[in-house]
Formats: C-alpha cells, sequence, structure tokens
C-alpha cells in the first residue's frame, strides 16, 4: 500500500468537490505505453496536496491553466507522486499528461495476446492501489469522484466502462474507434475499469437500462451456450435487489464480462463486472461450476449498492462489505435463482452426528467432515484483501 492511513485521512479531511475527466489512448500497443490524459478538479483547504501516477514518462502538467516547465514537473514529480505545492486554498483544475506502461500481470493496465486466435485485448480492472497505474488520482476509498472517461482504440474493437456508452466507435457503431462514457456517480478509484478488445458481447434491455454478458472472441461459443443461464440469473437477481432494497440500482448500465488477466475471482466495478474468464469454462460448465457461478454473480450485484454506492472509508473495512456481499449472495442465489445446493452447510446439520473418533455412532450416522466438500480459496492475493474468489472444490 503505497498510501498510509495517516495521510488518507488527512487528504480526505482537505480535498472535497473532486471530479475525473479521464482519456485514454490506447492505440498503438506495440509500444509497450498508452496515452493518458487526466483532468482533475477539486478544492483544497490548506492548498498542499499531491496527486498518486505510477511510472509515467512524457509528464506534462498544467495547474488552473498554466503549463509547468520541465525542470518544475521533474521537481514535483518523484515516480509514484505528484506533489501539487503552494495551491492556495480553493478550487483548482489539473490536468496531467502521460504515458504509462502496460502491464502483464493484471495491476495496472493488463495487456493480453490471446493464444487460441492471436485477438490482443487490453483492460484494468484496479483495486486496491492500482488505479494510479492506469490515470491520475486521489487513490483512496474515501475520496470518490464522479469520473467521465473517453477512449481512442482500435477501430475493431469493443470498449467496456463503468458509464453508459455515449459513442460507439466499435464496429457496429461510428467504427472510428473513439468511444465515450456517461460520467458516472462518485464511485472510489479502485472501482473504475475498462475493458477493450475484440468482444463477443450479447446485449438486451431490462428494467429500462442495458445489460451485456462479454467474453474473448475465441470464447464465443462458451458465452453462447451459457447465456440463457447466465441472462436469466442476471435478471433474476437484479429484480429481487430492486425488490428488497428501497433503494434503486444506483448506475445506468449492467455489464459483465468474462476477462483475461483478472487478479480477483470477480470484481464488483460499478456497472462494469468483470470475471476471471476461467468462470465460463471451455467445452461444458458442470452442475458445480453453474451453482458457484449463479453465487458469485449475485455476490457481485450486491456489491453494487453495498461497496459501491456506500463505500468503506478504509481498506480496514473490506471484511463488513466481503460479509455482507457473501451472505447476500447465497441468499439471493437461492430465493431468486432456487440454487440453494450453493450455500454452504452449517457443521454437522443432517450430515453427521457431531461425534469425533472411531468408536460406535448412530446408525447411518457418519463422522464429522466426512465426505463434506471442502473448499479453499484461490488466488491469495484475493484472500489478502478479502475479497470473494471462487471456491475451488475438493474430496477430503
Ligand atoms: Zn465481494
Amino acid at each position: 500500500m503505497s498510501l498510509t492511513l495517516e495521510e488518507a485521512r488527512h487528504r480526505a479531511a482537505d480535498l472535497s468537490a473532486v471530479e475525473y475527466d479521464v482519456a485514454l489512448d490506447l492505440r498503438g500497443t506495440g509500444s509497450g505505453r498508452f496515452g493518458c490524459r487526466t483532468t482533475v478538479r477539486f478544492a483544497t483547504a490548506s492548498g498542499t496536496t499531491f496527486l498518486e501516477l505510477t511510472a509515467a514518462t512524457d509528464l506534462a502538467v498544467s495547474v488552473d491553466g498554466t503549463g509547468l516547465g520541465a525542470d518544475a514537473v521533474a521537481a514535483a514529480y518523484d515516480g509514484r507522486r505528484l506533489h501539487l505545492v503552494d495551491l492556495g486554498p480553493g478550487a483548482h483544475e489539473v490536468v496531467v499528461d502521460a504515458l504509462l506502461p502496460y502491464v502483464t500481470d493484471g495491476d495496472g493496465m493488463h495487456l493480453m495476446t490471446d493464444p487460441a486466435d492471436g485477438a490482443t485485448y487490453v483492460s484494468a480492472y484496479v483495486g486496491m492501489d492500482v488505479a494510479q497505474k492506469v490515470f491520475c488520482c486521489f487513490d483512496q476509498n474515501d475520496l470518490k469522484a464522479p469520473l467521465t472517461l473517453t477512449v481512442a482504440a482500435d477501430p475493431a474493437w469493443t470498449v467496456l466502462a463503468n458509464g453508459r456508452t455515449t459513442r460507439d466507435g466499435g464496429p457496429g457503431g461510428a467504427g472510428d474507434g473513439a468511444w465515450a462514457f456517461a460520467t458516472t456517480p462518485p464511485v472510489p478509484t479502485a472501482m473504475v475499469v475498462v475493458c477493450a478488445g475484440p468482444w463477443h458481447s450479447r446485449t438486451w434491455e431490462h428494467a429500462g437500462i442495458p445489460f451485456g454478458w462479454h467474453a474473448r472472441a475465441s470464447l464465443a461459443a462458451d458465452l453462447d451456450r451459457d447465456l440463457d443461464e447466465l441472462r436469466a440469473t442476471t435478471e433474476a437477481c437484479f429484480d429481487h435487489y430492486a425488490g428488497l432494497f428501497d433503494e434503486p440500482y444506483p448506475f445506468d448500465s449492467f455489464d459483465q464480462a468474462f476477462v483475461p488477466g483478472q487478479n480477483w475471482g470477480a470484481l464488483e466495478t460499478p456497472g462494469c463486472v468483470t470475471y476471471r474468464d476461467e468462470m465460463l469454462p471451455r467445452g461444458r460448465t458442470t452442475e458445480a461450476q453453474r451453482g458457484a457461478r449463479t453465487t458469485t454473480i449475485a455476490h457481485e450485484m450486491a456489491h453494487m449498492w453495498f461497496g459501491d454506492l456506500v463505500t468503506m472509508t478504509w481498506w480496514e473495512d473490506t471484511w463488513l462489505q466481503e460479509s455482507f456481499a457473501d451472505y447476500m449472495g447465497y441468499r439471493v442465489a437461492a430465493d431468486a435463482c432456487g440454487r440453494a445446493d450453493a450455500r454452504p452447510q452449517p457443521p454437522g446439520r443432517g450430515r453427521a452426528c457431531g461425534r469425533r473418533g472411531s468408536g460406535p455412532r448412530a446408525p447411518g450416522c457418519r463422522r464429522p467432515g466426512a465426505g463434506r466438500r471442502r473448499t479453499r480459496r484461490r488466488g491469495c492475493r484475493a484472500r489478502r484483501a478479502g475479497r470473494w474468489c471462487p471456491p475451488r472444490t475438493r474430496r477430503r
């Protein structure tokens, strides 16, 4: 974690009215770097603060319309932070142009070439301490801000993001690679998402908003195979939450994508949830995989309210939002989708008498845990962060 709790609390108290306009240039992936222009508007009480931006080159900065000279930029930027001193109290606008490196470990703007067909995908799933590798920002949960995104991409690609598409630059739209998205409600920096590539997309409208499921082009047949169930699960969960919560769905679209290079099991990015594409199995989906996936869909959708609309102040509260989403995920998978089988059974219920050891026991009774599925979390990074990831089941 690059930011201390003390720094975060000081900055949250100091700043207000934060807004971002972010323009990404994802063309020319062969250069190893992508372009990013961030316009940040904010108000400061102290007049001195800093933005985060990791490993930027070719940096150009302007403050309140005045460009900084090369020496001033070099003095202000240390490779991770852009120090803004002597701004003076009040409202300011900072524009930062930079080139940033693509990554291949999922922590940043992840670049992936599909070995199945040679297609390229560029995606940022972000998460804790990663947004600053994608755009210049105040990278902490309690400085939520509306974000307006534009993307320049390969004209053959589709681009997915948090906000509803307002300009389609893909093959089905303008065809020029210029995409624009509606301004989001205030979102934490860790919940920003961009997925660009030749996605195989299935879209529809439900409850007055656009929905979609997306997967790599090489997984088109697998997505189509499971689409009816994925769509039915999505709609059933969505309608169930709409009835359960007084607060309406807080965002303007709901896309879900099976993506490559995702380090989390799934990530609840507002309006555009991403799942490890292992959750779209090749060939066939087993009953156990279908049950686990239904629970995950319900879990991530719960986060639209608890985690995205209402967001923890600091990472120490991750346990609360994950506990809530786990509870809601199992409950809604059962109540709305009929997947009660995915709900964990309390120890001992109907399966064992509770007696330990190998001595005699009641007829038909097994030792505690005998034959019970044991699960362990896959992905230590996800576990450390307290996020849910798909259980891998094994028999003991
Ligand atoms: Zn979760």
